[in-house]
């Protein structure tokens, strides 16, 4: 994590919130929700712990603006001082949250989402505040259970969602990594902006892939999860 973020995370205000609902999604990804006390716009994050004694993380909103609930995608880092304890949470419990923050915003202009794992929370934040009616929206995953939200995504982006998966194959899911697909795309259009939401690796591959093909690096907008 870079210096200037760590500072800013470890000023943030932390205020209590009382834990609504906490779903499993997959083996080691949970849905969290909490109470909504303040707007956010979507693409935004909050910083999250469960007491002062650890640091607290940034997680993408995704739920929608709207909504009287806010939630959060996980995935349990094996090892990790907050996911495994995040995981264990039952409703009723306690969190120090902060304020919604963030500059990766979505808007209304024509635009491919492309995500790897949970990277894919703030596009279902962007859908479910009305935006990205006619946008492309790309989702990498190592296992086929790591396609959150494929059920809501699928009516809503129809045949312009697009499911890249590098470890096991199932029908209507590309058979490799999102990169490989995107390299394979005869047409990436150069009016359009793109998001990038992920690891750090996919973020910089598909930055230096859109490049080489001529969109430019003011169209192109970057969340890195670290
Ligand atoms: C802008 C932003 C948005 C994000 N949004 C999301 C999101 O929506 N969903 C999401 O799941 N994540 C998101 N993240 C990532 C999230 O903030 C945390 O980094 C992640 O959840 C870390 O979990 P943890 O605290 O359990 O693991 P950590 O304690 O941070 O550990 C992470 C890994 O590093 C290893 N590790 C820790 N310390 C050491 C050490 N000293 N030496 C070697 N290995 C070590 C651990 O074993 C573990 O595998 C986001 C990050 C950013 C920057």
């Amino acid at each position: 994590m870079d210096n200037g973020l760590t500072g800013y995370i470890k000023n943030l205000k932390l205020q209590k919130r009382c834990l609504s609902n906490i779903e499993r999604l997959a083996d080691d990804a949970f849905v969290l929700t909490i109470e909504h006390k303040h707007d956010f716009l979507p693409g935004q994050v909050l910083a999250i712990t469960t007491d002062k004694s650890v640091s607290p993380r940034l997680y993408s909103i995704c739920s929608g603006n709207q909504e009287n609930q806010l939630s959060i995608l996980f995935n349990i880092k094996a090892g990790g001082m907050l996911t495994p304890a995040l995981s264990k949470l039952k409703p009723g419990d306690e969190l120090l949250v902060s304020n919604p923050f963030g500059s990766f915003l979505g808007d209304n202009q024509p635009a491919w989402w492309i995500a790897a794992g949970t990277g894919i929370a703030p596009y279902r934040s962007m859908i479910r505040s009305g935006l990205g009616k006619h946008n492309m929206l790309i989702h990498g995953s190592r296992t086929t259970d790591g396609f959150f939200f494929e059920s809501e995504f699928m009516p809503f982006f129809g045949d312009r969602y697009v499911r890249c998966c590098s470890q096991e194959t199932k029908d209507g899911v590309y058979p490799g990594r999102l990169t490989q697909w995107l390299r394979g795309q005869s047409l990436i259009p150069p009016s359009l902006r793109y998001y990038l939401c992920g690891s750090a690796e996919m973020v910089v591959e598909v930055r230096d892939i859109l490049i080489s093909r001529g969109i430019g690096i003011e169209n192109i907008m970057s969340e890195i999860y670290f």
